[in-house]
């Protein structure tokens, strides 16, 4: 049993700034909205561990043999990662997992899992393109280097933290739970609010920009909080309550909307119309 102190917001912000002082400016870096980030790994590395346990996630969960669903998530993801900053714009992988749970994750290195079970949830390519920008901006953001800086920063007090990724040890759950597979291994270590918060703003610019209808993420989180009825599905238990969630939003729904009309004069129409889900009782189940 291994216990980790995740630090608050307040208790990060002064993490980082002593650790600031300690290290040097090199630990702290600032989010793509202007919040101060404590990052004590080089984000190369991060990626790399990352790839490493998205590999592992797709051997040990199923991963979705439906070919017009892959390519109906594809092409939305394709349309928000054709607007990413140049240096964003390959190298992404988004898989499809056959797991009912309405639950989809991001992990460094441009990884994206999406389970079947949120489809049922984000019932239009608009809804998939907000839930989808907002595990993009988890990964632009660096959420995962800071959530593993944190934890390493509570556990070891900045010892030299020998970084394990076997899911079979403590320490290796521990460390995957922290690049954001947490729910796969059974160790839950929930990006913070702030994390949650900013990945919903970023993920809205995002969609907005590539010509969906970002209203959509407004009407998503009305959706989720219908689907979840007093228990919050897997993928929001750790996530700020819903009416907040959408409070942010619809401030930022304005400067969304102008994006999406630039967007739409400039000729982008993501195209990606979702196919009829399969009959019940045709998916694939874990057993087969
Ligand atoms: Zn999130």
């Amino acid at each position: 049993m291994v216990l980790f102190l995740i630090p608050g917001p307040a208790l990060g912000l002064a993490l980082c700034l002593a650790l600031c002082l300690t290290l040097g400016l090199a630990a702290c870096a600032t989010s793509p909205l202007g919040r101060s980030q404590l990052k004590l790994f080089p984000d190369a590395q991060l990626a790399q561990m990352g790839s490493q346990s998205f590999e592992q996630v797709k051997r040990e969960k199923t991963i979705s043999p439906n070919g017009p669903r892959n390519a109906y998530v594809s092409c939305v993801a394709s349309a928000l990662i054709a607007e990413l900053p140049p240096n964003w714009k390959s190298g992404w992988e988004v898989v499809v997992f056959d797991d009912p749970s309405a639950n989809a994750f991001a992990v460094p290195g441009r990884h994206i899992g999406v389970h079947s079970g949120i489809l049922a949830i984000a019932t239009t390519p608009d809804q998939l393109a907000a839930i989808l920008g907002h595990e993009i901006s988890h990964v632009l953001a660096s959420h995962g280097n800071e959530r593993m800086s944190q934890v390493v920063a509570a556990q070891a007090g900045l010892l030299a933290a020998s970084v394990a990724t076997d899911s079979t040890t403590p320490a290796g759950r521990a460390t995957l739970a922290a690049l954001g597979l947490g729910a796969q291994f059974g160790v839950l270590l929930p990006f913070s609010r702030s994390h949650e918060n900013e990945a919903d703003l970023m993920g809205l610019d995002l969609m907005a920009q590539a010509g969906f209808n970002p209203e959509a993420a407004v009407v998503l989180w009305h959706n989720m909080a219908a689907a979840s009825q007093g228990q919050p599905p897997e993928w929001m238990s750790s996530h700020p309550a819903h009416a907040s969630r959408i409070r942010a939003l619809e401030e930022r729904l304005p400067r969304a909307q102008a994006l999406q009309a630039q967007a739409l004069a400039a000729g982008l129409r993501p195209d990606c119309p979702r196919p009829p889900d399969p009959p019940s009782g045709t998916e694939p189940t874990e057993a087969g």
